[in-house]
């Protein structure tokens, strides 16, 4: 029986972008530039949930890492991370590579090697409510979001290796090539 036995794990929207903030998808359903290529290396791929839209919805508002940087959020993504983990180890154990884990960047749950932070984005939006402000409070800061936090969290207590890649949906051609000079 013919198989590679390497597996990639990526964010849920890498290969269904229909899960993301409504307006902010800027391919039709997966991101073909980097998936074609991982197919024809060979790649076998397990698509990790997608922790916003399996707690709010597809009809959620954007949000920041604050604002999901609570215990309840915490403990909702490892309940969703739990089984991924028991595949990590049921395939280490048995001869298969876990090559890596691609992410998506300034996502405030899926960011790798940055998120994005505020600490105006809560409240009712009435009449003092400044769109402007708000928007100008975002920064993006060097941090993991929460999901990739608890991730990595759950592989250390698992003594489990993996090496980290993300998408920067900001300029995603740049790092789809950087991510394929590597895998
Ligand atoms: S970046 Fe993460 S939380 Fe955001 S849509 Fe993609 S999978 Fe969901």
């Amino acid at each position: 029986m013919q198989r590679n036995k390497k597996i990639l794990l990526l964010s849920h929207c890498l290969l269904n972008v229909n899960s993301k903030v409504n307006k902010i998808a800027n391919y039709g359903g997966c991101l073909e530039e980097l998936m074609v290529p991982l197919i024809q290396k060979g790649y076998g791929f397990i698509q990790l949930p997608c922790p916003e839209l399996l707690s709010c919805g597809i009809k959620r508002w954007g949000q920041v890492k604050e604002q999901l940087d609570t215990p309840y959020f915490r403990k909702h993504c490892e309940k969703l991370l739990e089984p991924i983990i028991q595949q990590l180890i049921d395939y280490s154990n048995s001869g298969y590579k876990i090559s890596a884990c691609i992410g998506v960047d300034n996502s405030p749950s899926c960011g790798v090697n940055t998120t994005c932070k505020s600490s105006k984005w809560e409240g009712e939006i009435d009449s003092s409510f400044s769109l402007e402000e708000t928007l100008n409070s975002l920064n993006i800061v060097n941090e993991k979001g929460v999901f990739m936090e608890v991730f990595k969290s759950l592989l250390d207590k698992n003594a489990i290796n993996l090496d980290f890649y993300a998408i920067n949906e900001s300029n995603p051609n740049t790092s789809v090539k950087n991510i394929l000079k590597e895998l």
